[in-house]
């Protein structure tokens, strides 16, 4: 964690702006029968056309320049074939590198009309991202997100994905510190003034427990339920939070 500079605050915007921007196509091209390799396909387009480039593509050898996790993959699903149907959910996780800066950002859109049950899963690992925030300032522990997102899922008894984490953001995708979904106020290090954070809940309908494919990428949930995921890239300021990755007029909660 560290923190930046007036110069470097401006590129994460901007970064985080052609993020959301993307998440915005992405929500407004989403619909049955659109391929995910369709949509890494456009958002890739999009991204180059800003002056950006994907952050995901080449990252460790990832295939593709967004993850789409459809049902009950949890996150890094490679885009494929598969075509969407009516009542599925999809995790599209997005990171743009602009100027040198990352941002990265993920939501969960539905497919059609899913049940109930989905639909408040998708609402709730949402809310977990919000409640994670509320509050939140320089002086801080890391463990005040983590216990605020883990509180809101354990009062829907979902399942808190623990081995994936949030992560500092900024000249490289990942950087220190990890933000855990779970654990104690007291946990973790102090938040620094105009630090960029990634924070991420991930979270299940069923068991936390998570398996990996033998494609080396995909997550999957243990016992096949679905999950969700959604995640902001935000700056901490002597003033607040700032999400820097929102979509075009998406409600904050
Ligand atoms: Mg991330």
């Amino acid at each position: 964690m560290r923190k930046l500079s007036d110069e470097e605050i401006e590129l994460m915007r901007k970064a985080g702006s052609i993020v959301g921007d993307t998440l915005t196509l992405m929500r407004d091209t989403v619909r049955v029968g659109i391929t995910t390799k369709e949509l890494d396909d456009i958002a890739r387009e999009f991204i180059i056309s800003q002056g950006a480039t994907p952050s995901f593509l080449n990252y460790d050898g990832f295939p593709a320049s967004i993850c789409t996790s459809v049902n009950s993959v949890v996150v890094h699903g490679i885009p494929n074939n598969y075509a969407l149907q009516e009542g599925d959910i999809i995790g599209i996780d997005v990171g743009v590198c602009y100027k040198g800066y990352h941002g990265d950002a993920a939501r969960t859109f539905i497919i059609g009309e899913a049940s109930a049950k989905v639909k408040k899963l998708v609402e709730e690992t949402k809310r977990c991202f919000y409640k994670g925030i509320e509050g939140l300032k320089p002086g801080d522990r890391i463990g005040k997100i983590s216990n605020a997102v883990q509180e809101n899922a354990l009062k829907h008894n979902y399942g808190i994905v623990k081995e994936l984490v949030g992560h500092g953001v900024g000249r490289r995708l990942h950087e220190d510190p990890n933000i855990p979904n779970y654990g104690s106020k007291e946990s973790g290090p102090v938040i620094m003034e105009n630090c960029t954070l990634a924070v991420e809940p991930m979270i299940n309908l069923g068991t936390s427990h998570i398996r990996l494919l033998n494609d080396g990428w995909t997550v999957v949930t243990a016992d096949g339920k679905p999950s969700a995921h959604y995640e902001n890239t935000i700056l901490v300021t002597k003033d607040g939070v700032e999400i820097l990755t929102l979509m075009k007029g998406e409600n904050t909660l």
